[in-house]
């Protein structure tokens, strides 16, 4: 046998830390499943993109189902000869097939909703664009939460859940976020739980957020439509930046700064859409989701 890796006392117990997440998300996902807000096929679904449910055992997850239990749970997984210790990402399609057509009354036949990342340089319009997608769309777009202060129009679970930089930290440790970047001093996260029942529950989901967040998202969901909004000129870019009320002198020069270094990001999404007017910009990403 391969002997194990030495570890620090610190890689150790990172090792620990990332363990006891993967526990806490797994059985956050049994509970659903017990409790019927999520079915056996949806699990199944979710693996395909998320690693936690891949990584499940398929015996644990044959469990959950309510009325299921124990017994029935092995001795179903003796007559489709799937092994005890099979975890969901190493099920074969036919392996599959047997168990989906075990539980036909928990086979959903909603379709999953599709993730849309829309991101792009501060100031392109991506807030516009976000807001008439859930108005007009029927998009669940996600609130983030950030540890930087709030502007003076902005609404606490509207705009934005802020939080020091304790809370903030807490959270990451606990797994709670989908993503999260640090961006002009602050820092951003995409609350994971929301978002993930949306998507089960079949709802289009938006998230309006920077590059480095929609890079880490589509390496955790292959599902995920990655969009750069580009404004039409740079000109058009700067205008906009400069007419913005909210900032300072100072911000606003830092935040060209930080455009200019955006905008080079553009060559790593799925589309790059030009916001030239919204109305175009709308269509093009619900025509994404059918
Ligand atoms: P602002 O401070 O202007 O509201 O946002 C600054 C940047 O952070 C914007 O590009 C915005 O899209 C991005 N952002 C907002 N929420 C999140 C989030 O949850 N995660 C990441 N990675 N970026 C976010």
């Amino acid at each position: 046998m391969r002997t194990p890796p030495k570890l620090s006392a610190s890689q150790r117990q990172d090792a620990l830390d990332k363990a006891a997440r993967s526990r806490k998300a797994r059985a956050e996902i049994k509970n659903r499943v017990k409790s019927g807000e999520l079915s056996f096929t949806e699990v199944l679904d979710l693996a395909k993109s998320d690693s936690v449910a891949g990584k499940m055992r398929v015996r644990e997850l044959i469990e959950a189902v309510p009325g299921v239990g124990k017994i029935r749970a092995s001795a179903m997984m003796e007559r489709l000869e799937i092994s005890l210790t099979r975890r969901i990402q190493g099920l074969g399609v036919h392996q599959i097939g047997a168990l989906v057509r075990e539980f036909p009354m928990t086979h959903s036949a909603k379709r999953r909703g599709k993730l849309i990342v829309l991101s792009g340089p501060g100031g392109v319009g991506k807030s516009t664009i976000a807001d008439r997608l859930r108005s007009q769309n029927n998009f669940y777009v996600s609130v983030s939460a950030t540890t930087r202060l709030p502007r003076t129009n902005e609404r606490e679970g509207i705009d934005y859940f802020f939080l020091s930089r304790e809370e903030f930290s807490k959270k990451i440790a606990n797994d709670e976020f989908l993503e999260w970047a640090e961006f002009a001093g602050a820092m951003y996260g995409t609350p994971r739980i929301g978002v993930e029942n949306s998507l089960a529950q079949g709802h289009d989901v938006l998230l309006e957020i920077e590059i480095e967040g929609a890079k880490q998202v589509k390496a955790h969901s292959a599902e995920a439509i990655l969009v750069f909004l580009q404004p039409p000129s740079w000109e058009h870019l700067v205008a906009r930046l400069e007419a913005r009320g909210t900032d300072t002198p100072e911000r606003r020069v830092e935040r060209l700064a930080l455009a200019q270094e955006e905008m080079a990001a553009s060559g790593e999404f799925d589309l790059v859409l030009i916001n030239d007017a919204v109305e175009n910009v709308v269509l093009r990403l619900v025509s994404l989701t059918t």
